[in-house]
C-alpha cells in the first residue's frame, strides 16, 4: 500500500509524503473526516513509508526491507491497530495502557513503532487521559495515528499535542475511480447521489442489500402516492423519517422520481431516466400530472431538503411533504 495507489485525497498525501522527504515526521496524528473518507487506508500507507528502512527519495517505502515485507504480509510487529474490541463500545483505558506500556521498547525491524488507533471518537475521558502519557513524551521511535470523525470530543490536551489531518469529501470522479477499482465499472447517478463525497457509502451501496431495499421501498412510496389515502401517507410518513442516518439519501431519491416524471412530460418518451425500474409509473404520472405539476412536486420536495436539515422533527417534516404532493396530484 503505497501513497499513489490511494485515490484523491491530494492535500492529505502532499502533506503526509513532504514530512517525509523533509524528515519532519511527527510523533502523533489526529486524522479527522467522516467515516469511510479513506482514513484508514492513508494511516497504514503513512505508516509504512515512515517504517522503512530504506525509503525512496520521494519518501516512498522501498518495499524490498525487512520492515517493508513484513508490512506487505501485515506481520510486523512494530505496526500496531487498535479497533474496538468485541462487546465494547469504544476504545477503552486498557487499550491505551497498553499503547503507553509498549512504547517503551524500541521497534524490531523497522525505522519507527506506528500505533494506529481507529474509531478515536469513542474513546472515553479515561482512556484519553492514559493516552496522553505517551503524547507528552513520545519516544523518538513511536509514532501515533488516531482517527476520528467528531474532532469535538478529543481532549484540547490530545488535540494539542497532535498534528491535525483533515481529510475532504471526494468528487464524482473520484467515487467512480475508487469504485472502478472496486470493480464497479457503471456507476448510478443514485449511488452518486447515497455516496454524498464518502468512498465507503458508495462502495456499500452496491454491497449493502439494505440500502437498495430503502432505495426500493422509497421509489415504491413515490408510486403510490397518486393513489394513496391518508393512512397510507401517514404510514410512508412514518417509515420514511424512521431512516434517519440515511435521510438525505431518502429525499434525493424522492426527488430523482420526480424529475424523472417531469423530464419524461417536458421532452417525451424516449428522454433518459435515473429510475429505470420505474418506467411505466414515471410515464403514467407524466401523462397525467404534465411538466409544471411535475416541477411543483420538485420544488416542495427540495424545500422539504432544506427543512430536514435544521428540523428535530423528521417525521413533521415527511409528513407536510406527502401531503403537499398529494395536493399538487389531486389538485
Ligand atoms: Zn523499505
Amino acid at each position: 500500500m503505497t501513497f499513489d495507489s490511494i485515490i484523491g485525497q491530494k492535500n492529505v498525501k502532499k502533506v503526509l509524503s513532504d514530512s517525509i522527504v523533509s524528515e519532519r515526521v511527527g510523533h502523533a496524528y489526529l486524522f479527522h473526516g467522516p467515516a469511510g473518507i479513506g482514513k484508514k487506508l492513508t494511516a497504514r500507507a503513512y505508516a509504512e513509508a515512515v517504517m522503512c528502512l530504506h525509503p525512496n527519495p520521494d519518501g516512498t517505502a522501498c518495499g524490498k526491507c525487512e520492515a517493508c515485507v513484513l508490512n506487505k504480509n501485515h506481520s510486523n510487529p512494530d505496526l500496531k491497530i487498535y479497533e474496538i474490541q468485541k462487546n465494547k463500545k469504544g476504545i477503552i483505558i486498557e487499550q491505551a495502557r497498553d499503547i503507553v506500556q509498549d512504547a517503551m521498547t524500541v521497534p524490531y525491524y523497522s525505522n519507527k513503532k506506528v500505533f494506529i488507533i481507529q474509531s478515536g471518537e469513542t474513546m472515553n475521558l479515561a482512556a484519553q487521559n492514559a493516552l496522553l502519557k505517551i503524547l507528552e513524551e513520545p519516544p523518538k521511535y513511536v509514532m501515533i495515528i488516531i482517527l476520528t470523525t467528531n474532532i469535538a470530543v478529543i481532549l484540547d490536551t490530545i488535540k494539542s499535542r497532535t498534528s491535525r489531518i483533515d481529510f475532504a469529501r471526494y468528487d464524482n470522479e473520484e467515487i467512480k475511480a475508487i469504485l472502478k477499482a472496486n470493480g464497479i465499472e457503471h456507476v448510478d447517478e443514485s449511488a452518486l447521489a447515497y455516496a454524498d463525497g464518502i468512498a465507503g457509502r458508495a462502495i456499500s451501496f452496491y454491497n449493502d442489500d439494505k440500502i437498495n431495499e430503502i432505495r426500493g421501498n422509497v421509489l415504491k412510496i413515490a408510486e403510490g402516492l397518486a393513489e394513496g389515502d391518508a393512512a397510507y401517507r401517514i404510514e410512508s410518513a412514518e417509515y420514511l423519517a424512521s431512516l434517519k442516518k440515511d435521510t438525505e439519501f431518502v429525499i434525493y431519491t424522492m426527488l430523482s422520481y420526480y424529475s424523472d416524471v417531469s423530464k419524461v412530460a417536458r421532452y417525451g418518451k424516449s428522454v433518459k431516466i435515473t429510475n429505470k425500474e420505474c418506467e411505466n409509473p414515471i410515464r403514467m404520472t407524466a401523462s397525467r400530472l404534465g411538466f409544471y405539476k411535475a416541477q411543483e412536486i420538485e420544488k416542495i420536495i427540495n424545500k422539504a431538503w432544506g427543512y430536514t436539515e435544521r428540523s428535530i422533527n423528521i417525521e413533521v417534516v415527511m409528513s407536510n411533504m406527502l401531503i403537499q404532493i398529494q395536493e399538487v396530484i389531486n389538485g
